[in-house]
Formats: structure tokens, sequence, C-alpha cells
């Protein structure tokens, strides 16, 4: 290997040895950050610096800042939220994506960031089992995977009433239907926000107890209106894990013409567990999805997918052109023709890593142990007296309630307490949610 100049190898080694200890003592860190925000905050806080540091100074500086408001969210106790675990495998891939510094923008400026997503963008389709003529932009997560989506539904369905939405924008247009279920993740409802969607403009679709949406619900929605329609759809309820019933309503949405959306940033990943890919049956049905690469697939943060059957619908989404850049093209695929940015991190790489090394099987194993830990810890927590397990336990999430069988005001404020307690102590770590009122 070529020698780097001293003082940079000492830091990068310097760095490494940090990111090794901190990763080697992460099983008896406590499961929660020592500091509060506010207490972080006042440790960090500090004037603008007058003169520079020595890079090996600000590497220590920084480690010991940053080290007691650091969440433990790599540990085995984490259960909080739906938050990946940064595998070594994927952090070690994007350590060299920092240390090549490529900007990931077009093939031309990074020709291996470039083939290192479109190689990873088709084993991610055949794992998932959507078509292998879709195309995947590299996004930040499912909040912006959702936006390109449904960024290409509305220019789609508008293109199809005759409305060019590129030239004509959206002032002015037909107008949208866009169906949401009850229990929908909130970023899709951002997304929409971001695309011109008021809240008021969305018709909200019934669920049911687990918060799958009702094929009954779906139909008289689809039915209620006529012109273009945008139907968004779940795989993986964020408290429930349930599967909206994508082999009943898909269907009914084609033939009503609307574009079918998927939010599935965690639940697509079903589709890779042969055990579990019933439960996202029909999901490959839908027009887009939406994924995150930084919850199951365990890359270091950020990483997501925004994924569309229609190639040219995707690129007309969020593609643009500027003199000075490659013009947009199918075969020579640009990593920013599929993603609202231009310059951007070389996220191929950690995603390739990741792949590359859980394989298809890995991948299975990953997400077919995560579920059958679930169930092994509803089921015994369940048989503990004053404690409820409250969804059907199907994939990864569990959701509990404190305070007996019937649930009471009570048993809410205990359950919230429960869930302070769980956390000062530390021992592991898991979150509150709402569900169901309760
Ligand atoms: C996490 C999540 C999102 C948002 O994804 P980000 O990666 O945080 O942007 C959207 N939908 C569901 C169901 C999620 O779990």
């Amino acid at each position: 290997m070529a020698k780097a100049d001293p003082r940079t190898a000492a830091l990068l080694r310097r760095a490494a040895v940090h990111a090794i200890a901190y990763r080697g003592a992460i099983t008896k860190r406590l499961q929660r950050p020592v500091q509060s925000y506010s207490e972080a905050l006042a440790a960090w806080d500090m004037p603008t610096p007058p003169r520079g540091r020595a890079n090996r100074a600000v590497l220590d500086e920084l480690v010991r800042r940053a080290d007691p408001g650091l969440h433990a969210t790599t540990g085995p106790r984490f259960y909080g939220w739906v938050i990946g675990g940064s595998h070594p495998a994927g952090v070690a891939a994007d350590w060299m994506t920092s240390a090549w510094g490529q900007n990931a923008g077009n093939h031309h400026a990074a020709p291996a960031a470039a083939a290192a997503e479109t190689v990873s963008s088709r084993w991610l389709l055949d794992i998932l089992g959507l078509p292998a003529k879709a195309s995947v932009g590299f996004v930040t997560g499912a909040t912006m995977a959702n936006f390109v989506g449904l960024g290409a539904a509305r220019a789609e369905v508008l293109r199809r009433a005759g409305w060019d939405l590129e030239a004509n924008g959206l002032f002015g247009a037909p107008h949208v239907r866009v169906l949401l279920g009850r229990d929908a993740h909130v970023t899709v409802q951002a997304a929409l926000q971001y695309l011109g969607f008021g809240q008021r403009q969305i018709v909200v679709v019934d669920t049911d107890a687990e918060g799958r949406m009702r094929v009954d619900a779906a139909k008289a929605a689809l039915g209620a209106g006529k012109g273009p329609c945008i139907l968004a759809l779940q795989a993986g309820q964020i408290n429930s894990g349930a599967f909206d019933p994508f082999r009943r309503i898909i269907p009914l949405a084609r033939a009503a013409g609307a574009w079918v959306h998927i939010d599935g940033a965690f639940g697509l990943w079903a589709k890779a567990a042969p055990a579990r890919a019933h439960l996202a049956g029909g999901v490959e049905l839908a027009d887009s999805w939406a994924t995150d690469g930084h919850k199951w697939l365990q890359t270091p943060y950020d990483c997501g997918f925004a994924i569309v059957r229609d190639p040219e619908a995707h690129r007309r989404a969020v593609a643009f052109g500027a003199s000075y850049l490659p013009p947009v093209t199918e075969s020579e695929r640009d990593p920013t023709h599929y993603v609202p940015e231009l310059s951007r991190r070389a996220r191929g790489f950690a995603a390739w890593a990741m792949l590359r090394h859980l394989g298809r099987a890995g991948v299975a194993d990953l997400v077919e142990r995560n579920c059958q830990l679930a169930r092994l810890i509803a089921g015994g927590v369940a048989k503990e007296p004053g404690i409820a397990v409250v969804n059907k336990v199907v994939l990864n999430q569990v959701v509990l309630r404190f305070g007996g069988d019937v649930p009471t005001k009570i048993g809410d404020e205990l359950t919230q307490r429960t869930i302070a307690r769980l956390q000062q102590d530390g021992t592991c770590f898991a979150g509150g949610s709402r569900w169901r009122d309760r």
C-alpha cells in the first residue's frame, strides 16, 4: 500500500481507534444517552472559535464532547422506534465513501459510485421481488423516497389527464384525488404537503384494528370520484407492523386508473424472507415504492431507496439538465436523475457492501430472526400479569400496554411511567407510542 502523508495517516488511524473503542464498549454502555439535549448543548456550547486547532486535537475533542450525548442505537438492547444498527460492513464502506470523497451526482464525476448504485439497485429489486426494470433513486431515507415516488405519481396522473406539470406547474392543474390510509406514516403526509397537496385535500381511508386499509373503504373512496388519482398504501405500519391487503386493493386502484404508491420503509423487506413474504403479497403490483437502507438493511445513516416501475416517470419527476451536465439518458444511468439532489453522497457503496456481505440468504435470515425474536419477546411479556400485547405480532413490532387487560386511563399513566423508568434504567431501550387512542 502507498504511504499517506504521516499526519493524515495518524489522524485516520486515530479515528479508527476511537470508532473501534466505541463499538467495542457498546454492550457496556447505558442504553440511553447520559446527557439530555439541553445538557449536551451546555457541554458543547462555546463562542465561535477565533482560531483553528490541530486536526488530531479536534478529533479528540469531538469524541470527548459527543460521547455522553450518544445513544447506543447500534447496541443489541436497543429496541426503540425503527432504527437500524449501522452494521460494521456498512460502516467500513461508509468510511471509504468519506475518504474517497466522491460526488455521486453523475457517472462522469464518479464512475465507480454510479456503477455501485446501478448494480446494488439491481440486487435490491431482485431481493425485494420488485420489477427488474424499475428505477431506483438512492435518497436520504423513506421520507424522501415517499417524496420522489409521490412526485412521479403526481406528474404521471396529470400527464395522463393531458396536463404537462413540468411546463404548466401545479396551479390551475386538474384536481388530483389523493387517498391515504388512516394509519399511514406521517412522512407520507409530509411528502404530499411538499408536493402541494394540503391536508384537507387528502381523502382519509378507513383502516381496521391493526391499521390495515379496509378493502370496502378503499373501493368506496376509489369510486367516489373521477380523474387523476393517487392511492398511497403501506407495507409495515409503524406501530403494529401490519400490511395493507395489496392483492385485493391494488387491482381495484388499477381499474380506477389510480397510481399506487407504497410506503414500505421497513415492511418491504418482508419480501426478502420466504416465511414472511406472504405478508407483503401483491406489493409488487404497485407503481412506486419507498424503502430504507438504514433500517432493516442496517446500512449506516443515511440511506433510502425511491423505486418507480416506470423509469421515465421517475426521471420526469426529478431529473433536470444543464449545459455543463451530461444529458439525461436511460443507458448511461446518472444517480442524480432519480433523486432531488445534484451533489450527493455516494450511498451506493455502503448499500452495495451490505448486500454483498449478507447476500440474499443473509438478508432473509436477518429479517426472519428479527421477526422471531419479536414474537419471543411478545410471548414472554404476555405471560407477565398486568402486561398486554395489543398488536398481532406479524413482523418486528410489539406494542405493549401495562395495567391489566382492559385499557384504562390509569393503565395509560402506568404505561407512560413504565416507559420512563425503563428508559431511565438504561438496561434496554424501548419507546412509547399512541395506538388506538391509548
Ligand atoms: C421510518 C419510516 C418512514 C420515514 O423514513 P426515514 O428513513 O426516517 O425518512 C416512513 N414510513 C415508515 C413506515 C417508517 O417506518
